[in-house]
């Protein structure tokens, strides 16, 4: 069964084409600038990449163009037919409170999609875009919505309520999703699949995905029970740009030192703090990290914040697990950086974490690799995500009724 994976921003579309018979990524893609001057695809395949450049005035010209290129070999398609595509999985950004699962895009499951579109305004448009899309262009074709936030869907009510007055949560829906579910639900599964396989406990996991965004979830006996992002991604960690845990009221302060409006603190806390704001460096940890190590001391500072931020999510989610029994850690920061993994776990020793530093130092990074000492009470794992494989895999799920 060949499964085609789209993931829609709202200028962008990355795809990928498995084999889910075999989990083989048979390619993939991306189309960026959509509905702006310069719209081009590229493709890979068979070790070659192509780049297509073509005017695109919105997500179903894009997608026009991206079936095209999966059958013309001239530019690296791999399927001699577009109906070897049995199912299209979509990235979708929210769930709100009516899906706690992956669910087949049904013209009523599409209506709620659209009444949900509001709890993310910056992806949902793009994400309902691409689905209708794809249903113009690949008739027939069964289409699922996997969602960011269905992993975290089994918190209990007291994690993801905020204490505000109830009816506002009953009116509004303000409480916390928390969001790359996909990533955690995949790591998460891996890493207790080696657990098990190992002969290690594997109810308590505490999963950092750290990357340009950060999140940390608590996943008890394979559900999440917390997660560290809330209404929206601007919760929790420091990270690239966004600033993490903050003093609602700062938004008050702001508006009146710098006589900010609401919207514009809001953009300010998302894409002008994190290690960018308080480094004054760059919001790519490499940059800042290196400016740190010649003696840049607001790098350093924007550095030792995230460490002990992630640290000390991991410790509360340690208390609400009643214990710990394995880390994992993930995403372009979690999967690359020993510093800042080392600095995350320095101190948990009292919770029985033992890291291997010379371990922690390797690059190589097959599916899962332990960088904890064999005397350590708590496994510490790398796993590398794949969300688009875990949507691949949901898709199939769904679609077969499995
Ligand atoms: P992501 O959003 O998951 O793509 O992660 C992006 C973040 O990962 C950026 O802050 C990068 O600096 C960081 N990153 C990616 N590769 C490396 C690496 N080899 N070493 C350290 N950090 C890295």
């Amino acid at each position: 069964m060949k499964v085609l994976v789209v993931n829609a921003g709202s200028s962008s579309l990355k795809y990928q084409v498995i084999e889910m018979n075999t989990e083989t990524l048979l390619c993939k893609g991306g189309i960026e600038r959509i509905g702006i001057e310069g719209s081009n695809l590229t493709q890979e395949s068979g070790g070659k990449k192509y780049n297509v450049e073509k005017p695109l005035a919105n997500h179903t010209e894009g997608f026009d163009l991206l079936i095209k290129c999966l059958t013309d070999k001239s530019v690296g398609g791999v399927l001699d037919d577009i109906s070897e595509i049995e199912a299209v999985g979509h990235r979708v950004l929210h769930t709100g409170t009516d899906f706690d699962d992956s669910v087949l895009i049904t013209p009523e499951a599409l209506k709620i999609l659209e009444k949900n579109a509001f709890l993310g305004p910056l992806h949902m448009p793009a994400n309902i875009a691409c689905v209708k899309s794809c249903m113009q262009v690949l008739p027939g074709v069964p289409n699922v919505a996997v969602f960011d936030t269905a992993f975290h869907t089994t918190m209990p009510a007291y994690a993801y309520m905020y204490a505000i007055p109830y009816e506002d949560y009953e009116q509004f829906k303000i409480r916390r999703y928390g969001f790359h579910g996909t990533s955690h639900k995949f790591v998460s599964q891996t890493a207790k699949k080696w657990l098990e396989d190992n002969g290690f406990a594997s109810g308590r996991i505490v999963t950092c995905h750290l990357g340009n965004g950060s999140s940390i979830t608590a996943v008890k006996d394979g559900k999440c029970v917390d997660t560290s992002m809330g209404m929206t991604p601007l919760e929790g960690v420091p990270m690239g740009t966004r600033s993490g845990d903050i003093d609602a009221s700062v938004v008050e302060f702001l508006c009146n030192f710098k006589k900010m409006t609401v919207g514009e603190v809001i953009t300010y806390l998302n894409k002008k703090s994190g290690f960018l704001g308080v480094s004054g460096v760059s919001s790519d940890s490499r940059n800042m990290l290196e400016e740190a190590h010649k003696g840049n001391e607001r790098a350093r500072l924007a550095a030792d914040m995230f460490t002990y931020k992630v640290k000390k999510y991991i410790g509360s989610y340690a208390a609400a697990m009643g214990g710990l029994d394995c880390i994992v850690f993930t995403g372009g920061i979690g999967e690359n950086s020993d510093e800042m993994r080392e600095g995350i776990v320095k101190g948990l020793e009292f919770l029985g974490v033992e890291l291997d530093k010379a371990e922690n130092k390797k690059r190589e990074k097959p599916p899962v690799r332990e960088i904890s000492t064999k005397a350590s009470k708590v496994r510490v794992l790398i796993v590398p995500t794949n969300e688009e494989l875990m949507i691949a895999r949901d898709t199939r799920r769904i679609v077969k009724g499995e």
